[in-house]
């Protein structure tokens, strides 16, 4: 496929021909217009331009009829369903059938990978497991822009600790004027206040800039400093390749009905790194994190399961391990993150360069955007964030992008996000967002 540079200049049908993952569209139901909002001037029954993977990933088809079958399984046979399954997905060990294909997109072994739970709470439970402050060591690095529950999750993990959220958490800013965390203010910072910083945890991806961190400068300068790293993937899963064993990075969460397309409030997941397991068990037992082989006998004493696995609590449900089966196998023939990404960067990078050539760039008067997502592909995944001159701009557009059956999202009060998504989106698709994007501005 040809150098992202001279991208723009080429017929987006022919770039889709080319494009080897182009049959994987096929795999998935694409919301049509009829559904989504779009004016009645549009065919009803045609596919939307789905640009909102970020926030939910699109239904497989794999994944619906794996969830009809777990439903089949369930109606035929229900509790015996757990030992003996007509499809070998026993639920007593469903969950961690799935880590094998987990842990390669998220560069794991799979005993350092479980599904389990959701994000929020799995946040909640490796804080539990690691952040241990004390008198000297008790700060939590983290963003000013992280994700609201993120942020609640770190300062009440401060109180419960028994800290006053406003010295413990130290939540960086971007510069004056500027929208993207610099990675070396971030150093700087670990450098000069590492010995007080009990946990550092930023996102991968950051859900607001769509910038992607160096996790790995970040993890090492963490550990150099005594640190625990811990990163929250909601936007990098699936998304962008990770190597979390390799980066030595502590503990990871995750939810996986963003890129990893498994159905709102889908199942989450976590990261325990090998190098604490004969240092540590589960601070917070429940009967799933036992031993296999005991697990439903039920033995008075608690005995985890070694790594990841031992910090699971619940039975988790097995309609939305099916869900997230579907896409996981559907990542695996693909090629993986590695080729889902190669495309990512060309599909993102034709976005990119289409808007940059639109009239109402950085336009000096008028309507006009700007794009606050770092330009290198190196430092972004998928999405761009476009941010609005004048208050009230975003919603016009926003709304004009709506009817004309482009679906993205909005951030109060004047930012759009962008996905293409390069498992089920197009360059065609891209090229019409651009489009309408340039008719809706020049209509206000
Ligand atoms: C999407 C997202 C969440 C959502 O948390 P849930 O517990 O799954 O509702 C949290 N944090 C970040 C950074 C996110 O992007």
């Amino acid at each position: 496929m040809a150098d992202s540079t001279d991208l723009q200049a080429q017929s987006p049908e022919l770039l889709d021909e080319r494009d080897s993952l182009n049959s994987f569209r096929d795999e998935f139901y694409i919301p049509q217009n009829g559904a989504v909002g779009a004016s009645n001037d549009l065919p009803a029954d045609q596919p939307c331009t789905y640009m909102c993977g970020n926030s939910l990933g699109l239904l497989s088809k794999l994944s619906e009829s794996l969830v009809q079958g777990e439903l089949r399984v369930w109606a035929t046979r229900g509790v015996v369903g757990h030992f003996s399954h007509p499809y070998g997905r026993e639920w007593v060990e469903f969950g961690e059938k799935l880590s094998p294909l987990l842990a390669p997109i998220v560069g794991a072994h799979s005993n350092e990978v479980i599904s389990m739970s959701t994000l929020t709470a799995n946040l909640h439970l490796m804080m539990n497991a690691f952040y241990k402050p004390t008198k000297e060591r008790f700060k939590i690095l983290c963003e000013a822009r992280a994700f609201p529950s993120d942020r609640y999750a770190f300062h009440s993990q401060a109180s419960a600790h028994g800290f006053d959220p406003k010295e413990a958490v130290v939540a960086m800013s971007p510069r004056e004027g500027e929208h993207i965390l610099r990675e070396e203010d971030i150093l700087d910072i670990i450098a000069k206040e590492g010995s007080s910083i009990a946990v550092i945890c930023f996102s991968g991806v950051q859900y607001y800039t769509g910038q992607l961190f160096d996790m790995q400068r970040i993890t090492h300068a963490g550990k150099h400093a005594g640190c625990i790293v811990g990163w929250d993937l909601a936007h990098a899963i699936g998304n962008v390749p990770l190597s979390l064993h390799d980066w030595g990075v502590d503990w990871a969460v995750w939810c996986t009905y963003k890129y990893l397309n498994s159905g709102a409030g889908g199942i989450g997941g976590l990261f325990v790194h090998s190098k604490w397991d004969n240092i540590k068990k589960p601070d917070y037992a429940g009967w799933w994190g036992q031993q296999l082989s005991t697990r439903f006998q039920m033995p008075e004493d608690f005995t985890p399961i070694p790594g990841a696995w031992g910090y699971q609590q619940s039975n988790p449900s097995c309609l939305t391990l099916a869900s997230l089966l579907g896409s996981l196998e559907i990542f695996q023939s693909a090629g993986g993150v590695q080729a889902t990404r190669k495309k990512s960067v060309l599909l993102t990078g034709y976005l990119d360069g289409l808007l940059r050539q639109s009239n109402f760039y950085c336009a000096p008067e008028g309507p006009s955007f700007t794009i606050i997502t770092p330009s290198d592909p190196f430092r972004r995944g998928a999405q761009l964030s476009l941010l609005f001159s004048s208050l009230g701009t975003m919603q016009k557009v926003f709304d004009g992008l709506t009817n004309a059956g482009v679906i993205c999202d909005e951030r109060q009060p004047d930012v759009i996000r962008l996905s293409p998504v390069p498992l089920y989106n197009t360059f065609v698709d891209v090229k019409r967002a651009v489009d309408v994007l340039e008719a809706v501005m020049g209509s206000l």
